[in-house]
């Protein structure tokens, strides 16, 4: 679609939560077909190998599944995640936060508290547990990323998003304070996106009503996560990209002969 840098990617190794479905999964393939080993993580194992299969017939590298749910991750498997991937892939370039929930969309008053947990630990604590076990690896990389998914409930509240608002809410605040640790410390560069509105099923389920037709398309957000995972963005730590916007700009950064 954007006839980008075909080796933008070349030599890294990218793990994407939540690569079975949406955006990670336009992400996994994306990543691997501009060069890099990709590790797909995800719940639902038919999905990922179906994402496997699409990596494999476009000729990418062999790209490693990884079925994981995170809302039981621990540090225990989170450690042996780490190990797992210094022993098969020899390191981790780059992290992708992708995978979420969306939760019901009712008042608090009447949020369930089980559903909350669920929420809150897939969208935050794993987050938190991942970055955790695997910062090691990440620090070790020559340019090393984590990108973390943000959204617009996230920034300003909205009524009735519960959970999922509450935990996006953290997530900007954990990507900040991540970014401001690692400011001098490691050549990590932390970055948020918002993806901005996009035809996925959280999408459909979060707006029944809308016509999907009038949603962007997964592919226009590539140009932004190729950038962000790619060589070109070592100067944006700290920073929060919104999908909805410069589209063509992201694509012209990476863009040509480099
Ligand atoms: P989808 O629901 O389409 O995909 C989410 C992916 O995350 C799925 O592959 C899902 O797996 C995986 N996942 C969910 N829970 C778990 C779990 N417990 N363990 C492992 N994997 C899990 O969502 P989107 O692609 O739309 O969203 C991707 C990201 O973008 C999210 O962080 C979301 O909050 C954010 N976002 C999306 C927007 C949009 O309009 N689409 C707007 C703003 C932000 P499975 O398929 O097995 O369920």
């Amino acid at each position: 679609m954007f006839n980008l840098r075909k080796d933008i990617l070349a030599n890294r190794v990218i793990l994407v939560t939540g690569a079975g479905d949406g955006i990670g999964k336009e992400a996994a393939v994306s990543f691997a077909e501009h060069g890099a080993q990709v590790i797909l993580l995800g719940r639902t194992i038919k999905k990922l190998e179906k994402v496997y299969d699409q990596i494999c017939q476009i000729g990418a590298q062999e790209p490693a599944i990884v079925q994981l749910d995170l809302e039981t991750l621990d540090e225990a498997t989170s450690e042996q995640l780490k190990e797992t991937i210094q022993d098969n892939c020899g390191k981790l370039d780059v992290l992708l936060h992708n995978a979420a929930i969306l939760g019901t969309r009712v008042p608090l008053e009447n949020y369930d508290s089980k559903e909350w947990a669920s929420v809150i630990q897939t969208n935050l604590t794993s987050v938190f547990v991942l970055t955790k076990a695997l910062l090691p690896l990440l620090k070790k990389s020559v340019d090393g990323r984590i990108i973390f998914t943000n959204s617009s409930v996230g920034k300003t509240p909205r009524a009735y998003w519960g959970a999922y608002s509450v935990s996006k809410f953290a997530l900007t605040g954990f990507a900040k304070i991540l970014s401001e640790e690692l400011e001098n410390t490691a050549k990590v560069v932390v970055t948020s996106v918002n993806p901005g509105a996009t035809r996925t099923s959280m999408r459909r389920s979060a707006y029944p009503g809308e016509d999907p037709r009038k949603i962007k398309n997964v592919k226009t957000l590539m140009p932004l996560y190729l950038y962000l995972a790619g060589p070109d963005s070592r100067h944006e730590h700290g920073k929060e990209f919104s999908g909805n916007q410069q589209t063509w700009d992201w694509a012209n950064r990476i863009k040509g002969p480099r």
